[in-house]
C-alpha cells in the first residue's frame, strides 16, 4: 500500500470539512472492509491520500423505533442487525440479509453505511493494479460485455457497464422503503445508487450518511440469497419482499443490475391476492420478463434469469 493519512473527526461537520477541503483524494471509511481492500489491490482510480474515519463520531450507531420510524445509525455493525430481536421479529428481511452477509468477522467490522455504499465486485473493475481501464475508471470499454460475464447484469444493460451492485442489505432496505439520512438531505433509498466511483452512490463527495429511517412496519418480510457458498460469498442473485398489513408488496432483487432492481411487475402480480405457490411462481416469471443475458465469450449469465425467478418465488412464499 502507499502511505496515507487517517483523520478521526469527532463530529459529522468536522468530517465533512476534511472531505470538502480535499475533494478528490480523501475517502470516508466506516469499517474499512471494502475500501482498505480496494487500496491494497490498487483498484481505485485515484489513490486516497487520506481516509476520514467515522468511528469516533458519537451518535452514529444503534437500532431503535422512534415516532413513526425505525432508525438505524449508519455506523451500526452488520452483526448488530443480524442479532437484533427487534429486527428479527418486525423487520425480518433486514435481519435475514444481515445474517447472510459475509462472515462473522466481517459483519463485526463492516457497517450498514459501508455495506450500502460498497463498490462493485466486477472482476474487471477489481483486477489488481487497475489493469482494466474500464468505464468506471474513466476508460471507454466495458470489458465484461465481450468477456467473462457469468456474474454480471441481466437488467438495464447498457454499453456503459455490466457490473452489478453486490450489497446484501440493499434489497431488504428497498423492500422496507428506507430513507438514507445524510448531513445534507434525506434520500429515498432507491435514489441512493448510481454509477459513481468510489461507492457507486449519488452522494456528494462531502456527503455522509448518518442514519437510515424505515417507516414502522407491521407486515411480513423475507430475504433470500443465492450464492455459491452459504454466506461468505457475494450473491449470484439476492432479493427481498415486504408485504404490509394492507397487502401491498415491495419486492427488490440485487446483483442483477448496476443498482438494486425493484420488481414492480411481481408486486402487481400478487397485489390483493392470497399467496400461493403458483401465484409466487407467476410473479417470478413476471419479474424476469425484461431480463436479458449477456452473450460474452465465456460462461453466459443466462442462468441468473432462472435464479432470479426462483428468488422472487421464495421471498414471496416467505411472507405467507
Ligand atoms: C471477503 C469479503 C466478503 C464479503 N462478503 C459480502 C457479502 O456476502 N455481502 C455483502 O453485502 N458484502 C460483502 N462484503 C463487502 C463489505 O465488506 C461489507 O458489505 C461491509 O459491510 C462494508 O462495510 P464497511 O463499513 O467495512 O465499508 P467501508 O470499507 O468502510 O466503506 C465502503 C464504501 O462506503 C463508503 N462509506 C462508508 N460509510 C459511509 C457513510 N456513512 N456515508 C457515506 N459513505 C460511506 C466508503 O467511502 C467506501 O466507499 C464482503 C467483503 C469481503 C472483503
Amino acid at each position: 500500500m502507499k502511505n496515507f493519512k487517517q483523520y478521526y473527526p469527532t463530529t459529522v461537520d468536522e468530517a465533512a470539512k476534511y472531505l470538502k477541503e480535499n475533494p478528490k483524494d480523501t475517502y470516508i471509511v466506516g469499517g474499512g472492509t471494502d475500501v482498505i481492500g480496494a487500496m491494497k489491490d490498487f483498484i481505485l482510480p485515484t489513490y486516497p491520500v487520506a481516509l476520514v474515519s467515522l468511528d469516533k463520531i458519537p451518535g452514529l450507531t444503534g437500532i431503535k423505533e422512534e415516532g413513526d420510524y425505525l432508525i438505524i445509525g449508519a455506523m451500526t455493525k452488520v452483526e448488530d442487525l443480524a442479532m437484533s430481536d427487534l429486527l428479527k421479529s418486525k423487520y425480518t428481511c433486514l435481519a435475514e440479509a444481515a445474517s447472510r452477509t459475509a462472515s462473522p468477522h466481517l459483519r463485526e467490522s463492516g457497517t450498514v453505511g459501508g455495506n450500502l455504499c460498497q463498490m462493485t465486485r466486477c472482476w474487471y473493475f477489481r483486477h489488481n493494479n487497475n489493469q482494466f481501464d474500464c468505464v468506471r475508471k474513466g476508460g471507454s470499454t466495458c470489458y465484461a460485455l465481450t468477456g467473462e460475464t457469468r456474474f454480471h447484469s441481466i437488467f438495464g444493460l447498457t454499453k456503459m457497464c455490466a457490473a452489478v451492485n453486490p450489497s446484501d442489505l440493499a434489497p431488504a432496505m428497498v423492500a422496507l422503503n428506507a430513507v438514507a439520512v445524510t448531513n445534507k438531505k434525506e434520500i429515498p433509498i432507491e435514489k441512493l445508487w448510481s454509477f459513481a466511483v468510489p461507492g457507486s452512490t449519488t452522494l456528494d463527495h462531502d456527503e455522509i450518511i448518518t442514519s437510515f429511517k424505515i417507516p414502522k412496519f407491521t407486515g411480513k418480510s423475507c430475504f433470500y440469497k443465492a450464492s455459491v457458498r452459504r454466506t461468505i460469498d457475494f450473491p449470484i442473485v439476492n432479493g427481498a419482499c415486504a408485504i404490509d398489513a394492507s397487502g401491498n408488496a415491495r419486492i427488490c432483487l440485487n446483483a442483477v443490475a448496476m443498482t438494486p432492481h425493484r420488481c414492480t411487475e411481481a408486486e402487481e402480480t400478487i397485489k390483493g391476492k392470497s399467496i400461493t405457490e403458483s401465484l409466487a411462481a407467476e410473479a417470478g416469471a413476471a419479474a424476469v420478463q425484461k431480463a436479458k443475458a449477456i452473450p460474452g465469450t465465456g460462461t453466459s449469465n443466462e442462468y441468473k434469469i432462472e435464479i432470479a425467478k426462483g428468488v422472487i418465488k421464495k421471498v414471496i412464499l416467505g411472507c405467507k
